[in-house]
């Protein structure tokens, strides 16, 4: 440890209470001077677009824009959290003179359903009572697997969004830029509010006063929507186009965005001939119809450029780890200021190409046989001659500047034995240069936080589904809700089970999702069916939230079941019991 930062820690401890925290160790990582020089695009400013559209830059994740008409305000993608909403609707009303309590807020328009785009709705809405307008997609992508947010893989997801964005250490300047698109998030509770309003192919519509078309538009997502206001010339965008190589796939981790969708919804934004162009992450918008229209043109072909050359190289028989060494963008598009990779990388969007064109195999037999890494660290150890020599190979690779190696190599150690001191300095300060060298935020964020967790400087639990903030729980769909329980099934422990259960949820009698189920937990597996089966073990009866809030892990079934909220006919209570004992 360094003296600086053990002397820091110290009087940290001495004087509990004047530090807010203890310092990391170590107290600053430097960065590379072109992700520190992207900061300054995410200064804080309510930028005037044109008369009446401002856009909020540097106050949260996202820039929530606002359209003041001449009946009301409309505001597009309202921020990730309650807490952000207020912060940025605070500014707006300090720039514009207290604007929000001068006019009703007539629509909110969300782009997308990523959750730096919804969660403040109800922040802005208030009592207005506002159309919440989003593509008719919105609701599956938010709920339904593999894509969305809040469905199955919400702990993974949410465990890796943490890490890549830098949750953890996001107050501290020593170790914090950005995020690559954005400056940083403010977490809260969500304040989402569901759509009134879907748009199909396109809205042609005018709300307070202003015209606006949205149009359907997918690239990162399949139910991104622009806002164009035709007599402003101002478009408002996200998802197909920000100040950064495109994430075709995040470190967070997300299921297949289509190049060739991109494209596509670029080339309608160019055909707009914008005079503005607003964009709900990064910097201040673009101004001038060739200005933007070069540079959208230089993005769609980055696009094309690396798309095209991968598949043509996957068809000569390339594998994607032979395809990032022959695909290069061209000067003109490598030296774009749009196509740095400050958050999507090339060749990670190389590999997904492939991935989602191929599959996993690559077409070569040595890639036939998946090798655990346990099982690759023990062969490499051999191969050097024993752990220790491992271990020393790594430190040398260290030493030679090759960092990605002095990772892999140390990790390998580490694999076989948790405890090696010398490997565990070598990975740490291996992951601490790598964070230094790149540009990338996502990079950069996650070995950060991989670094400090390791380390114990910091805790970063897989949350599970009761994390899940109780506002979305109501909207969640019962197939969503039934998936979550399926793959939370302990099979070893359900193997010789085969129990079929009724369920009837009061509530739903008039929906259009059906009010009865049979769940029929059969050896391992965990199978629902609409309908209650002719001869069940038992039938549960509750309604439809009460039996989420149970299988979430938000409420105790023993104390649903004693204020009747859950009636089990047929058994005793102990059976539900020991029912949902099989599930985590
Ligand atoms: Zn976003």
């Amino acid at each position: 440890m360094k003296l600086v930062a053990f002397v820091a820690m110290v009087s940290c401890i001495i004087f509990l209470g004047a530090c807010n925290a203890l310092a990391f160790e170590p107290e600053v990582v430097p960065a590379n001077p072109k992700l520190v020089n992207l900061s300054t695009d995410f200064e804080q400013n309510v930028y005037e677009v044109t008369e009446g559209v401002y856009v909020a830059v540097g106050y949260a994740r996202a820039n929530p824009v606002l359209i003041d008409g001449p009946d009301g305000l409309i505001v597009i993608d309202p921020a990730e959290s309650e807490t952000a909403a207020i912060i940025v609707k605070a500014a707006y009303n300090e720039h514009l003179d207290n604007i929000f309590s001068k006019k009703p807020v007539k629509a909110i328009i969300y782009t997308h359903y990523h959750d730096c785009h919804i969660h403040g709705a109800a922040v802005f809405a208030g009592n207005d009572s506002p159309e919440i307008i989003a593509h008719e997609s919105f609701a599956h992508n938010l709920f339904s697997p593999p894509g969305a947010v809040y469905s199955l893989i919400w702990p993974i997801k949410a465990y890796r969004a943490a890490k890549y964005m830098g949750l953890e250490f996001q107050q501290d300047p020593g170790y914090f830029l950005n995020g690559g698109i954005f400056p940083f998030s403010v977490p809260g509770p969500s304040g989402y509010l569901p759509p009134t309003m879907t748009v199909q192919d396109k809205l042609e519509t005018n709300i307070a006063g202003v015209d606006l078309v949205l149009m359907h538009a997918p690239g990162e997502t399949s139910d991104i929507i622009l806002v164009w206001l035709p007599e402003k010339k101002v478009l408002v965008e996200i998802g197909d186009f920000y100040k950064s190589f495109p994430a075709i796939v995040t470190l967070r981790g997300a299921s297949f965005r289509n190049p060739l969708d991109y494209i596509q919804s670029i080339d309608k934004m160019r055909s707009l001939n914008a005079e503005y162009l607003v964009l709900i992450h990064g910097g201040k918008p673009l101004i001038g119809a060739e200005n933007i229209s070069g540079t959208l043109t230089n993005y769609r072909d980055g696009l094309q450029f690396v798309h095209d050359q991968t598949v043509q190289n996957m068809n000569k028989g390339l594998t994607p780890g032979e395809i990032i060494e022959v695909v290069k963008l061209p000067p003109h598009l490598a030296n774009d200021p749009y196509l740095q990779e400050y958050f999507g990388q090339m060749d990670r969007d190389i590999f997904q190409i492939f991935l989602q064109y191929m599959g996993w195999y690559t077409g070569k037999s040595r890639d036939l046989f998946p090798m655990s890494p346990n099982e690759e660290a023990q062969e490499m150890a051999e191969l050097a001659g024993g752990v220790e020599q491992l271990a020393a190979k790594a430190q040398e690779a260290l030493d030679k500047g090759k960092l990605e190696w002095a990772l892999i190599l140390a990790d390998d150690v580490l694999l076989l034995h948790p405890e090696h001191a010398a490997a565990r300095a070598v990975k740490n300060s291996a992951m601490i240069s790598l964070a230094e060298e790149t540009y990338n935020a996502q990079t950069r964020n996650y070995l950060l936080s991989e670094y400090l967790e390791e380390t114990g400087q910091v805790t970063i639990p897989i949350p599970d589904f009761s994390k899940i903030d109780d506002n979305l729980v109501p909207y969640m769909p019962m197939d969503t809700l039934f998936g979550i329980m399926a793959v939370g099934l302990n099979a070893s422990k359900s193997l010789d089970k085969n129990i079929v259960v009724g369920l009837h949820l009061t509530d739903l009698a008039n929906t259009t999702e059906p009010a009865d189920y049979t769940m029929h937990l059969r050896r391992g597996i965990l199978e629902v069916q609409p309908q209650i089966a002719y001869n069940p073990e038992f039938t549960l009866t509750a309604e439809c939230l009460v039996w989420k809030n149970v299988v979430l892990g938000k409420l105790d079934p023993q104390e649903a079941v004693s204020n009747g909220d859950i009636v089990v006919s047929g058994a005793d209570p102990g059976e539900l019991y020991s029912l949902l004992g099989f599930f985590n």
